[in-house]
């Protein structure tokens, strides 16, 4: 047996009992007693409500991978690769346009696989628990433009890695990370301008004293912003959320109609208060760099495996390529990527402490960060007694209970 299609079908595997085991520990994590610090914001009903909307998502995540894990391995050993690499290439075009014919079919035919479980997620799941705002209507539309702007983006960028490959010799995966570095680069000034409108209407904040407080804040903390924005989130859910986008004078605030809707002026600021922190204490332009260095080592490896034969072989391929190198490639990636994600989220988690930090320091109210944190978790239904385990390997952010506690334990200190 072909060396490379064991380590692959073990990494696929692997990856599929991981997510069992974890799952698993995570939901006999769940404590049926409530937390003491949620007495009164949740009453043992909705507690409870809560619990079953993780045991429902965790279920259909599970019953997701449990099918495509198997639908994965068949399409690998009975050739699905090859079948599709001689449709592409029996449009006769050249090399590139190939690829994009070969790597849009995959991509298709994998959203397809997906759409079902999508459909069932929104229209079943967050409908039950109250969440769904999503009409068929601006569900279908959202698919054809994502698909488009896929299409579009994933397009160009997949037309500049190849061509390199094809074209530059052992320096392609170095010109591919600039490339691919200055495109991202790009594109994060053009999203909140072209694509975000896209999906969401942004209009400027209409509530007069909640924009002159965010304002008066930014302007003590001398945050250089272009506006504050309300975006119509209740278009697809009712959960809340805030963010920034853009950069520099551009940056602008943006805040979900369904968040201002359920928070106080005070309780509002306090969560843009951490979102500056971020800006502040430098996470912005950090993980932007770690991503580009990510960016670059992914780039170095994969020019290793361009056109490996024994590769190819395991994926019963007839002709090798660089297009279908890519693809391969991502299937050994997977656990080199599981293993940064758990280093990115564990930085990302420490930025969490420290953007609460500087929230609570500068806008001094921790009872309204406290406050607003809950309202948040109680509102999305959010667990509140993660598995260890899954917050290590998978969370951004740490569990609310432990924010809380490093809000408290913060404001105590300063007391004295
Ligand atoms: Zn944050």
């Amino acid at each position: 047996m072909n060396f490379y299609l064991i380590i692959i079908l073990a990494i696929i595997l692997g990856s599929y009992l991981l997510e069992l085991f974890v799952e698993r520990l995570n939901l006999r994590n769940l404590k049926t007693e409530l937390p003491e610090e949620f007495t009164g914001y949740y009453d043992q009903a909705r507690y409870k409500k809560s619990q079953e909307y993780l045991i429902e998502n965790t279920r259909f995540s599970l019953i997701n991978s449990s099918i495509t894990t198997p639908v994965t391995i068949a399409f690998i050993l009975l050739g699905g690769f090859n079948l599709v690499d001689r449709f592409a290439r029996g449009y006769n075009l050249d090399a590139i346009p190939t690829g994009l014919v070969f790597t849009g079919a995959l991509l298709l035919a994998s959203q397809l696989l997906e759409l079902p479980f999508s459909i069932y997620d929104t229209f079943v799941i967050e409908e039950k628990f109250g969440f769904n705002r999503t009409t068929p209507k601006t569900f279908i539309l959202d698919i054809l433009k994502s698909w488009l702007l896929t299409g579009l983006i994933g397009g160009l960028a997949l037309y500049g890695i190849i061509w390199f490959f094809e074209s530059s010799g052992k320096w392609a995966w170095l010109y591919c990370w600039i490339a691919v570095t200055a495109f991202q680069l790009l594109l994060t000034f053009l999203a909140p301008v072209i694509i975000m409108p896209l999906f969401n209407k942004y209009t400027p904040l209409k509530k007069e004293d909640l924009r002159e407080e965010i304002e008066n804040y930014a302007k003590s903390e001398s945050f250089k912003m272009k506006g504050v924005y309300q975006m119509d989130g209740s278009r697809r859910s009712t959960k809340s959320n805030a963010f920034f986008s853009g950069f520099g004078r551009f940056r602008r605030i943006v805040l979900f109609d369904t968040l201002i809707e359920k928070h106080t002026t005070s309780e509002l600021v306090s969560v843009l208060a951490h979102e500056m922190g971020h800006y502040k204490k430098g996470h912005i332009w950090k993980s932007m760099i770690l991503s580009f260095l990510t960016f670059g080592f992914m780039f170095y490896i994969l020019s290793l495996f361009i056109n490996n034969r024994q590769l190819f072989s395991a994926f019963r391929m007839e002709e090798t390529s660089v297009y279908a190198s890519l693809v391969f490639f991502g299937f050994l990636y997977g656990p080199i990527d599981t293993v940064l994600s758990i280093f990115a989220n564990a930085f990302s988690r420490r930025n969490e402490y420290e953007a609460d930090s500087f929230a609570v320091k500068t806008y001094g109210n921790p009872a309204a960060m406290i406050e607003a944190l809950k309202k948040l978790t109680v509102d999305n239904l959010s667990n509140l007694t993660p598995h260890p385990v899954k917050v290590f390997l998978s969370y951004s952010h740490p569990p609310v209970l432990e924010r809380i506690r490093a809000i408290r334990g913060m404001s105590c200190s300063d007391e004295q």
